[in-house]
């Protein structure tokens, strides 16, 4: 008999009609011959009333009580389905995180899984019942109550689908499916039929906020399929599964709204100084995104990166004490910031998608503050005022509210032999790498690229002025070079500096192109270093996990590697380095997270 896990959002269990509407779903599933597990959240508003409440009390809230609090909004949800599917005629009961026998770590108000017993589930459904899980929470080793962060329920559902092997983890909730983006910025926006789980990862780490991203890492690593459906009607919803529809250069558009930017400034250029700074936000598990790295002068570099606005004061603390160690700088921040990015699969292969989303945001009279590419997201930082303005922009931009030509039906596609070889051995990896976990929710490091035939192309000195970047990379798209990885910062000075990787035989054109390109702003100035090397390390939850991005950059350090320009994701981190130091920083990486070199 096949398993089914069926979640349920707080709108959906909001008022009692839904939650015998929900309730109504699990037992026709059950009658259809499955064994069903429903995972539920609080019902409508009631996570965010107790934080309020929590609030009205004190402002510095114990997360070990905080946690206790919330957890009861879910435990409300799982009793009255629980009653809900007995009173239509089934047999129910419900759990607890702590019944059901989830362990996390210690870590309040954001815990991570660490293992979960499928023993008391297994006997509740061999005995004919349906199980209702309560989402979001778990118990440490110590029977503390713990919960996963906000959003949690989706990562309670698709954890429980892969320990119990379901056939599908059914996820039900206020829209129709994953759309193209939030559709309640972007009205337009479409619903995807089919969404791979790197695009949807990166989606959802980038802020949309339709599933939590650590609910995919689950997915990906443990091969869950997971199909988001409309809760209120029977929408066929959209199919996570491990790839998307092959037509889309990009599949969707992201916006992460409260953003912050911090900058050092004026530190020193060495080996180090990059570990030295993952390694401070990641003692605080702060993820960071956009990281920009720019040499300033007097041999002295520039660093920026951005983080959510809520972990803003604890990130100044750590940079403060970065700069403190490094004997030299300043930290300085921003806020009010916003950060728009795009992602897509389909990125890797095509040319001038980074031009098209800059032109977009260029006639929108959007300004970039921040640049930052990895092989399949583009993010920008903009100011918070134009955010919706630059979303719709890049929507509209790319077409996306526009039908792709030739949808194939839902279903889990496997890769087709010939073209999906390498990616087939790359999965093949990635399975071995999470077999060996210790812990549900470790990061999986399954593998590490190498491309020694890179050339880096730098422009400083330039106007902060909308179209610059579009003017740019516009250029490199007509005289077809493949731009790869891309940063922009603006420096102390107020001048924007934008750098980028290019193939080594494509570095005369793109130089060419790109200073035909500069001509129109006077004191821009350009440069290049022809022989660099980009390292990528590849695997599923890199960036949000913090312990990647710090491991590789400290092996790098030791190893006496300098970096010269870091790009983050969920699935990838890399980094450019001396060509010289290519060979040596790949061996050291490789070392480093226990892979074996061919
Ligand atoms: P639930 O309570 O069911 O977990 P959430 O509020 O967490 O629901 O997630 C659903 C919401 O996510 C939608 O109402 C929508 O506004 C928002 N959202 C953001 N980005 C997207 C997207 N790309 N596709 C669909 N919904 C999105
Ligand atoms: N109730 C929790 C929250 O609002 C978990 C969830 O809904 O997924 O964040
Ligand atoms: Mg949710």
């Amino acid at each position: 008999m096949s398993i089914l896990v069926q979640k349920f959002g707080g709108t959906s269990v909001a008022t009692p009609a839904k939650i015998l509407a929900a309730a109504g779903r699990a037992v026709a599933a059950k009658r259809a011959g499955n064994q069903v597990v429903v995972v539920v959240s609080a019902r409508g508003h009631k996570t965010d009333e107790l934080i309020e409440l929590a609030r009205e009390i004190t402002d510095t809230p114990p997360a070990r009580e905080m946690d206790m609090l919330l957890s009861t909004g879910e435990q409300e949800s799982v009793a009255l389905l629980a009653m809900a599917v007995q009173k239509l005629g089934e047999q129910a009961i419900s759990m607890t995180g702590a019944q059901i026998g989830i362990v996390t770590d210690s870590t309040h108000t954001k815990a991570r899984i660490r293992s979960i017993s499928t023993e008391r589930m297994r006997q509740a459904l061999e005995a004919g019942k349906i199980v209702i899980a309560a989402g979001f929470q778990g118990i440490d080793d110590q029977f503390n109550i713990t919960t996963l962060g906000r959003g949690g329920s989706d990562t309670t559902a698709v954890a429980l689908a892969a320990v119990l092997k379901a056939a599908v983890c059914e996820i039900y909730t206020d829209v129709e499916g994953v759309f193209t983006t939030d559709p309640r910025l972007v009205p337009e926006a479409r619903k995807i039929p089919r969404v791979s789980y790197d695009d949807i990862l990166e989606l959802s780490s980038l802020g949309a906020g339709v599933m939590h991203s650590r609910s995919i890492e689950f997915a990906k690593k443990y091969r869950v399929p997971v199909l988001v459906r409309p809760a209120y009607s029977d929408g066929e919803g959209t199919l996570i599964a491990p790839y998307g529809d092959d037509e889309d250069v990009v599949t969707g558009a992201a916006l992460a709204k409260s953003e912050a930017r911090v900058s050092l400034w004026d530190i020193p250029d060495r080996p180090g100084v990059m570990s030295l700074i993952f390694t401070k936000m990641a003692e605080r598990k702060i993820p960071i995104d956009m990281v920009v790295q720019n040499v300033g002068a007097h041999g002295l570099a520039n660093v920026s990166f951005t983080v959510e606005q809520d972990e803003l004061a604890e990130t100044l603390t750590a940079a403060q004490q970065a700069v403190e160690v490094l004997g030299s700088g300043t930290v300085q921040h921003g806020t009010n910031l916003s950060k728009v990015s795009v992602v897509g699969s389909g990125m890797q292969t095509h040319t001038g998608v980074a031009a098209q989303m800059f032109a977009a945001l260029a006639s929108a009279g959007v300004n970039i503050g921040m640049i930052t590419t990895s092989d399949i997201k583009i993010s920008v930082l903009v100011d918070r005022a134009q955010a919706e303005t630059a979303l719709q922009a890049v929507h509209a931009g790319f077409d996306l509210h526009r039908e792709q030509p030739a949808l194939p039906a839902l279903g889990v596609q496997q890769p087709d032999d010939e073209s999906d070889e390498s990616e087939k051995a790359r999965e093949e990896r990635a399975r071995d790498v999470v077999s060996r976990l210790a812990s549900m929710e470790d990061i999986v490091v399954s593998q590490v690229e190498f491309d020694n035939d890179q050339s880096l192309v730098a422009l400083r000195g330039l106007a902060d002025v909308p179209g610059v970047a579009a003017a740019v990379f516009a250029a490199n798209a007509r005289a077809g070079v493949m731009v790869d990885v891309i940063v922009q910062n603006v420096s102390q000075s107020g001048h924007s500096h934008i750098s980028f990787t290019v193939p080594r035989e494509a570095l005369d054109k793109s130089i060419e192109a790109t200073r035909t390109a500069a001509a129109q702003w006077s004191g821009a100035e350009l440069s290049h270093e022809r022989d660099i090397a980009k390292l990528s390390v590849l695997g599923i939850g890199l960036r949000t996990h913090t312990g990647v991005g710090e491991k590789m950059f400290r092996a790098l350090a030791d190893a006496g590697v300098n970096v010269k320009m870091i790009s983050t994701s969920e699935v990838r981190i890399s980094t450019v380095v001396d060509r010289a130091h290519g060979e040596a920083a790949y061996k050291c990486l490789m070392a480093t997270f226990g892979l074996k070199t061919k």
